[in-house]
């Protein structure tokens, strides 16, 4: 049985169960325990707060985890990334008042700055040759410099809102952060191997999937060169012979956010009948 590392509640837990459902992993639908089977497939899920997850895949308490890289990059655990899982995407970044004249990084010269992240902190400082006082809050570090406790934060970014009702303005972006999926440093045994070899292809299959519509639709044969050349297709379309030999179906994959963009010109190409299709999963 893989036992594997989730956060038990905040901004990772919904999008991680909801991976792992349609990786078709099945789990009680009531969480009672800390360490929960899957219903349908080997593994087990411990739920921890995302602090304590590197630390678990370090030690072997779990055998893999999934975390945000930023945990991962602070914890500074023998961990390595296995699989980029592409959600809960943000920044760390460096923010100061907004009514506050910014000349560049060396304004944090001498200065107060909250964060919870203070290794990635020490570290990007270092790199610049600033000498900063690193004031370590955990949780609501926004509100420090408008209290007086810092002069600058530290922090997740994600959309800037909280920044913005803050007064505050993101100066310097130091890392991107995504949700990962990690392992420990150590040779796994075979039987776990093959399962994680097998949750990572049904992660990649669900990822491959996402933003992708499938296209059909119906074309006069003298228009099929340029339909064809319309579609930003993964390969090329697939084209099948309809009863009137005149006309013929046309399949495709499009991402999503293109759709209406070549929807519009595939109907002015002579299309008709467009059809759009989600698709569940990709298997290369
Ligand atoms: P815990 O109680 O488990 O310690 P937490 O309060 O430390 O939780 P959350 O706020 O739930 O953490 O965030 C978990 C992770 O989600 C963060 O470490 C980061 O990777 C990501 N994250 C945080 N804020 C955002 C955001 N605004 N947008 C996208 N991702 C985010
Ligand atoms: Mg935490």
């Amino acid at each position: 049985m893989l036992r594997i590392a989730v956060q038990s509640k905040g901004r990772l837990y919904d999008e991680t169960m909801e991976l792992l459902a349609q990786a078709g992993i099945k789990f009680p639908a009531v969480k009672r325990t800390l360490l929960v089977p899957s219903r349908n497939f080997p593994v087990e899920i411990l739920y921890l707060r995302d602090d304590d997850i590197p630390d678990s895949v370090a030690t072997g308490t779990a055998d893999v985890g999934i975390v945000g890289m930023n945990e991962v990059l602070e914890k500074c655990q023998r961990v390595k990334v296995l699989h980029q899982l592409g959600y809960s995407r943000c920044r760390l970044s460096l923010a100061i008042p907004r009514d506050v004249a910014y000349d560049g990084v060396k304004w944090f010269e001498g200065k107060k700055i909250a964060t919870s992240y203070p290794r990635i902190l020490k570290d990007f400082l270092m790199r610049n040759g600033i000498n900063a006082d690193i004031h370590v809050i955990n949780g609501s570090v926004e509100i420090a410099p408008g209290i007086g406790l810092a002069d600058g934060i530290f922090d997740i970014v994600s959309s800037g809102g909280t920044l913005v009702s803050n007064n505050l303005v993101e100066v310097e972006k130091v890392v991107d952060s995504q949700a990962v999926l990690i392992g420990g440093d150590c040779q796994l045994p075979d039987e776990k191997q093959k399962v994680l070899n097998e949750l990572i292809f049904r992660f990649k299959a669900v990822k491959d999937a996402d933003g992708k519509k499938y296209l059909l639709m119906n074309v006069p044969r003298e228009k099929l060169d340029e339909v064809v050349a319309i579609l930003p297709g993964i390969k090329s379309p697939t084209i099948l012979p309809l009863a009137d030999e005149n006309w013929c179906s046309v399949h495709s994959v499009i991402e999503e956010a293109n759709f209406w963009d070549v929807a519009t010109r595939l109907k002015e190409a002579g299309a008709e009948g467009i059809l759009v299709l989600d698709i569940m999963k990709m298997v290369p």
